[in-house]
C-alpha cells in the first residue's frame, strides 16, 4: 500500500508515519529527513537543499522528484511505503503517479491531516527532533522522558533552524499556494480521505488507521 500523509508544516505528518509504519509494517518515508540526512553528510545535494530551506522554500521539483524516485525503488518500498512531505508541488504529484504508472503501481490513499493554522505555528515552534532517528518531540504537548534526550534511542533533541516564527510564517504561506492544490488532485483521483489533525496524538492516529482500513 502506497499511502501520502498530506498537511501543513506542523499538522502531525512525521508524528503519525512513525506510529503508522509501525501499525501497517509499512516503511516510512520523508522528504524533509532525507534532506536534513544529505546536509549533516555535507553532500552536494545538502548543500543545494539547504539553501532552500532556510529560506523557507522548496526545494526544486526536479531535484526532489529524482530523490524520492530513487528512494522509493528501494527494496524496502517495494510492498510500498508512507510518503510524509512528498509531494508537495502538482508537478511532483504528477511526476510520481507517472513512475508508479510505469512499475504497474498506484497510490492507493491520500490521508489529508487537518490542524487550524495557529494551532500549527504553536506546534512548529515548540518542536524538538531527535538527531539520531529523527523522531518529534514537543516541550509542551508531546515531551520526552528525559529533558534533551530521545525517548528511543536516547539521541540528542535539537530545535530546526526552520522553526523559528518567521520561516515557519513563510512556510505556511509556501504551503496554501503551492501545496493545498493537491487536494483537488488527489479529489479527483477519489483518493483524498480526511482526519481530524488537532486531537490527541494517539486519537489521530486511531482515525486514521480507521479511514486507511
Ligand atoms: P515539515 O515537517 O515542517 O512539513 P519538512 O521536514 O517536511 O517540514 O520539510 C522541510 C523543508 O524541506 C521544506 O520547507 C522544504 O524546503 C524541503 N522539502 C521537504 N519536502 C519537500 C518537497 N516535497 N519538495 C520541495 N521541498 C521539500
Ligand atoms: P509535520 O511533520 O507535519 O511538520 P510533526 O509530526 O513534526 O509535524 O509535528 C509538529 C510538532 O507538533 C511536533 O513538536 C510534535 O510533537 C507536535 N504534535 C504532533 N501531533 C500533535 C498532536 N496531535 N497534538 C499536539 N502536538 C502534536
Ligand atoms: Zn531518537
Amino acid at each position: 500500500m502506497y499511502i501520502i500523509l498530506l498537511g501543513a508544516p506542523g499538522a502531525g505528518k512525521g508524528t503519525q508515519a512513525e506510529i503508522l509504519s509501525k501499525e501497517l509494517g509499512l516503511t516510512h518515508v520523508s522528504t524533509g529527513d532525507l534532506f536534513r540526512e544529505a546536509q549533516a553528510k555535507g553532500t552536494e545535494l545538502g548543500l543545494l537543499a539547504k539553501s532552500y530551506m532556510e529560506k523557507g522554500a522548496l526545494v526544486p521539483d526536479e531535484v526532489t522528484v529524482r530523490m524520492i524516485l530513487e528512494r522509493i525503488a528501494a527494496a524496502d518500498c517495494a510492498q510500498g511505503c508512507i510518503l510524509d512531505g512528498f509531494p508537495r508541488t502538482l508537478g511532483q504529484a504528477r511526476a510520481l503517479d507517472e513512475a508508479l504508472l510505469s512499475l504497474g503501481k498506484q497510490i492507493d490513499r491520500v490521508l489529508y491531516i487537518k490542524v487550524p493554522s495557529d494551532e500549527l505555528l504553536r506546534r512548529l515552534s515548540g518542536r524538538w527532533l531527535c538527531r539520531k532517528c529523527q523522531t518529534p518531540y514537543h516541550t509542551i504537548t508531546n515531551p520526552p522522558r528525559v529533558a534533551g534526550r530521545c525517548d528511543r534511542c536516547d539521541g540528542e533533541l535539537y530545535q530546526r533552524a526552520d522553526d523559528t516564527l518567521e520561516t515557519a510564517q513563510k512556510r505556511l504561506e509556501v504551503y496554501f499556494a503551492q501545496t493545498m492544490p493537491l487536494m483537488g488532485y488527489y479529489t479527483e483521483a477519489g483518493k483524498l480521505v480526511e482526519v481530524d489533525g488537532n486531537q490527541a496524538i494517539q486519537k489521530v492516529a486511531e482515525d486514521s488507521l480507521a479511514v486507511l482500513r
